[in-house]
């Protein structure tokens, strides 16, 4: 399969775009859609000035609103795209999924779908949306590989390795994703404010001891010693690849720990508290509607533009434990990212680029027909060999920590 449409114009766009023109020999043409013309024109402009095309190759900006299946089947059609990376908001998925099975197209996304009029979901959140198209997929046989970022995506493929590699049974998987950088604002978001407040506003579901299990948000905290990172405080928090791992693994207890600073969470509980992250419209003084999380979102900095000043690495991982040959056994794998170094080689900081990266190295491996299975998988599903040993070429090394050390994990050294 060859020819890539990526939906999205925002950070993760940047990222998953640059590394396709890296990689064109393999993945044919790019195109890359979304509302704003500007937005892909400059991420074109981007790829030019740093010289990212591996070969010349076609590289077209175009104006989709992802929401219109049509426009979307007629744009997959018209550029003979074989392959949608969707890295647009969440609410799409599902549009662009419908468009990609009615165009026989692979899809890819990094993030589970959302509907914008409910807050928040109970589980099971890809049962909602994205697993009732799985005989849909199976009967055009397109391959949809859901949630292929860094978490959900790269964590789950870790999870899979490592149950394979290194243990014969597991007790617990805890997911701990730690950004130890800093983009020097007051205060910001790494992504959208809206999808990223939307995480944390509501019940944080863990799964232990083989059931779901509700939290308050910000009710549990844990310390990891994390590589490079160091000491790290967390806090036990929804997210999508728990739904997915639990269903597929079989482990009976999945958490997933991200790590906030006691100043993230101050700024956070007082709009939260003041309710000025509701998304339900107020009326003021003179009269106007207004969306109190619109005008926050509006006065936030863009988070696009904290890219140039962002220091300082991410620590992304899985800690798990379980045993091996009868004993105890305990390993972290995990990948550290630098925020500097991704800015300069694409112009997007660490966590878009430890989102983008996964996704392109998906698309390549279903170009080259390993993961191009024609059906609806989650990462965990797959074989992970091959997807660590790509992104440890393309920029994400991944490394284990144990007993025994720590070293990079090189599954397959010479297969691509
Ligand atoms: P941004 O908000 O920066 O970008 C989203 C893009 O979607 C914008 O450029 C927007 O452009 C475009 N978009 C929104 N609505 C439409 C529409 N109707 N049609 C076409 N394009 C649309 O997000 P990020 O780049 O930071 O993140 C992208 C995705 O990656 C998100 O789903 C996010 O949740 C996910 N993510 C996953 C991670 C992981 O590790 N798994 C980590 C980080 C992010 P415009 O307004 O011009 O249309």
């Amino acid at each position: 399969k060859r020819n890539i449409l990526i939906i999205g114009g925002g950070g993760v766009a940047r990222v998953v775009a640059h590394k396709c023109a890296q990689n064109n020999a393999v993945l044919g043409d790019i195109h890359i859609a979304s509302r704003t013309l500007a937005k892909c024109h400059a991420i074109i402009d981007s790829i030019h000035d740093k010289g990212s095309l591996q070969r010349p190759g076609t590289l077209q900006a175009h104006a989709l609103d992802a929401m219109d299946i049509e426009a979307t089947k007629f744009l997959i059609r018209a550029t003979r795209s074989q392959i949608v990376i969707n890295v647009g908001s969440p609410f799409l998925n599902m549009s662009v999924l419908t468009a990609c099975i009615e165009t026989g197209t692979a899809y890819l996304d990094t993030a589970i779908h959302e509907d914008p009029e409910k807050v928040c979901e109970n589980p099971p959140w890809y049962g909602n949306y994205e697993w009732k198209r799985r005989q849909a997929c199976k009967n055009a046989r397109v391959t949809a590989v859901l949630g292929v970022g860094f978490d959900p995506g790269v964590v789950n493929a870790y999870a899979r390795y490592a149950m394979d590699t290194y243990f014969d049974s597991v007790e617990s998987i805890d997911i701990i994703d730690v950004n130890a950088g800093s983009h020097g604002r007051y205060f910001a978001t790494n992504f959208d404010p809206e999808i990223n407040f939307r995480e944390f506003v509501s019940t944080a579901w863990s799964w232990e001891n083989n059931a779901w299990k509700a939290n308050a948000m910000f009710e549990h905290r844990k310390d990891w010693d994390m590589p490079v990172a160091g000491l790290s405080t967390t806090y036990l928090t929804g997210h999508d690849e728990i739904h997915s791992m639990s269903k597929n693994l079989g482990v009976p207890n999945i958490r997933f720990w991200m790590g906030f600073s006691e100043h993230y969470i101050n700024v956070f509980t007082v709009l939260k508290n003041l309710g000025l992250l509701s998304q339900h419209s107020v009326r003021t003084a003179r009269g106007q509607e207004i969306v109190p999380l619109e005008v926050v979102k509006a006065v936030l900095p863009d988070p696009a533009s904290l890219a140039p000043a962002y220091s300082g690495k991410t620590c992304i991982g899985d800690l798990i434990k379980g045993r091996k040959d009868g004993l105890p056994q305990e390993v972290l794998i995990y990948n550290v990212c630098d925020h500097k170094t991704s800015f300069e080689e694409v112009g997007s900081q660490a966590i878009s680029y430890t989102a983008g990266v996964p996704a392109v190295a998906a698309a390549m491996l279903i170009a080259e027909g390993t993961w191009d299975i024609g059906e609806m998988v989650n990462v965990e599903e797959l074989d992970p060999k091959l997807f660590i040993a790509l992104m440890n070429r393309m920029g994400l090394v991944t490394r284990v920590r144990s007993a025994q050390g720590d070293h990079i994990v090189d599954p397959q050294p010479d297969v691509i």
